[in-house]
C-alpha cells in the first residue's frame, strides 16, 4: 500500500505530500515548503525513511524547508536544472511576497530530468517534464496518482506571467503528456484541492478555452 499525507505549509500554503510505501516504510516528500519545527516533527512522527525530496519546481514557496530537512533527515533534494535560476531567486522572492529575507538555499545539488525514476519500496515514481509555469516544471506519477505542482490545479492552471513562464508550453504539456493519462488518475496539485484527469478534461476552463 502507498499512503499519502498532505501538509499545507509555507507563506503561500503549498501542499507537501509525504508518500510512504507501507511495507518498507520508505518515503518521498514532494515539495518542502517550510522549515517549521512542527512540520519537521510531523515527518519524524511518521516514522519513515525519507529517501528523496522531489521538487515540482523551483519557486520559493515550495522549497523553503530543504536545507533544514537535509540537516534533520540527511535527505537529498532534486529539482530540474532549468529551475536553478528560480532557486537562486528564492530569498529575493520571499522578500517580496512575505516581507522578510532569508539565506540562500544551499542544499540543492541534484537534478531531475524528464523520464527519471525514483524508487520507494515497490513503487516507482516517474518524473514528467511540464514546463510553462517555470522552465523546469515537473509532475510526478506513481500508482495512478499525479503530483502536478503548479502546472495543473483543480479547474485551473498555474500562472505564467512570472519570469520564465510560458502559457503555450504549459497548455501543450498538459494536453499532450498529462491528459493522455487514464481519466481516473488522481491529481494532487501544489496548492488547493485534489482532482482527477477526467474532471479536468471536462471542466478545466483555461485548457478548454
Ligand atoms: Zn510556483
Amino acid at each position: 500500500m502507498l499512503s499519502i499525507k498532505t501538509f499545507v505549509e509555507g507563506p503561500i500554503d503549498a501542499n507537501n505530500y509525504l508518500l510512504t510505501d507501507e511495507d518498507s516504510r520508505e518515503a518521498v516528500l514532494i515539495d518542502c515548503s517550510s522549515s517549521r519545527d512542527e512540520f519537521v516533527n510531523s515527518i519524524k512522527d511518521a516514522n519513515v525513511t525519507l529517501k528523496y525530496i522531489l521538487l515540482t519546481h523551483g519557486h520559493f514557496d515550495h522549497l523553503l524547508g530543504v536545507d533544514k530537512f537535509k540537516k534533520e533527515f540527511c535527505v537529498e533534494t532534486y529539482v530540474s536544472k532549468d529551475d536553478m535560476t528560480q532557486v537562486e531567486l528564492a530569498p529575493q522572492m520571499l522578500g517580496i511576497f512575505a516581507g522578510s529575507m532569508t539565506e540562500d538555499i544551499k542544499s540543492i545539488k541534484n537534478f531531475v530530468s524528464d523520464g527519471d525514476e525514483f524508487k520507494i519500496g515497490n513503487y516507482t515514481i516517474k518524473a514528467i517534464s511540464t514546463p510553462g509555469h517555470t522552465r523546469g516544471g515537473m509532475c510526478y506519477l506513481v500508482d495512478n496518482k499525479l503530483f502536478s505542482g503548479d502546472t495543473l490545479f483543480q479547474g485551473s492552471v498555474g500562472r505564467c506571467d512570472l519570469p520564465e513562464g510560458d502559457l503555450q508550453s504549459l497548455i501543450s504539456g498538459i494536453k499532450n503528456k498529462i491528459f493522455s493519462l487514464p481519466e481516473n488518475t488522481e491529481v494532487f496539485p501544489g496548492h488547493g484541492a485534489k482532482t482527477t484527469i477526467g474532471y479536468e478534461k471536462k471542466y478545466n476552463e483555461i485548457i478548454n478555452y
